[in-house]
């Protein structure tokens, strides 16, 4: 049986997911050491961020910066290290096939609007801290094809063609299997240009 459908071996980010892969990938943020050592035997390449407190509810703990994935970013990618195994399942497996299908191009580079930021959830001045307070979230807003198209959230999510929206809605889909929460523009209006992606400890896939 693949590893990737058994919840009790270890995450291997080189295979395909599979029935599994969501619950390996849980298991990363509660072992740190494991999450490296994940991170350390794939092609994906990253460097460990000192962990450091940045504020009463904020830092970065377990974090890693990108150096290189399948796919390029818009910005310096600072994630917690179960965010950052995430992110290179959803672009190899998720992203490149549904490209494929729905756009017949290949995506190019992944913009996003910020990982870490010192905040509560809704940036007011009470309620629960933000994953993003602790870099363990980020927002992914457009996404560069190779035929020169940029499928962006803002425009392209109600108002693409109906292939660029199928696509849209089926790598939203397909992190909710890899990410914790998962919010697009169908969650609320504070959505509407980019995918939340975290690996906090709330479910939620809208
Ligand atoms: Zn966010």
């Amino acid at each position: 049986m693949p590893t990737e459908h058994l919840p009790f071996k270890p995450l291997d980010l080189e295979r395909p997911i599979g029935l599994a892969t969501g619950i390996q990938l849980a298991h990363l943020k509660s072992d740190p050491d494991q999450c490296r050592n994940t991170l350390d035997r794939s092609a994906l390449e990253v460097r460990a961020i000192p962990s450091r407190r940045t504020g009463a509810f904020c830092g970065f703990i377990d974090a890693v910066q990108i150096l290189r994935s399948t796919l390029p970013y818009s910005g310096p990618v600072r994630v917690t290290c179960p965010v950052a195994a995430a992110l290179y399942l959803w672009e190899r497996e998720v992203i490149a096939p549904a490209a494929e299908t729905h756009l017949g191009s290949r995506v190019m580079r992944l913009d996003h609007l910020g990982t870490y930021s010192c905040r509560r959830i809704g940036g007011g001045t009470v309620g629960r801290p933000s994953e993003h307070a602790t870099a363990n979230a980020i927002d992914i807003s457009a996404f560069h094809l190779e035929d020169g198209r940029r499928i962006a959230l803002a425009s392209h999510w109600s108002k693409g063609t109906a292939a660029e929206r199928q696509f849209l809605r089926q790598i939203r889909d397909g992190a909710c299997g890899l990410f914790q929460a998962v919010l697009s523009p169908d969650y609320n209006a504070a959505h509407r240009d980019h995918f939340h992606l975290d690996m906090g400890r709330s479910a939620v896939c809208r």
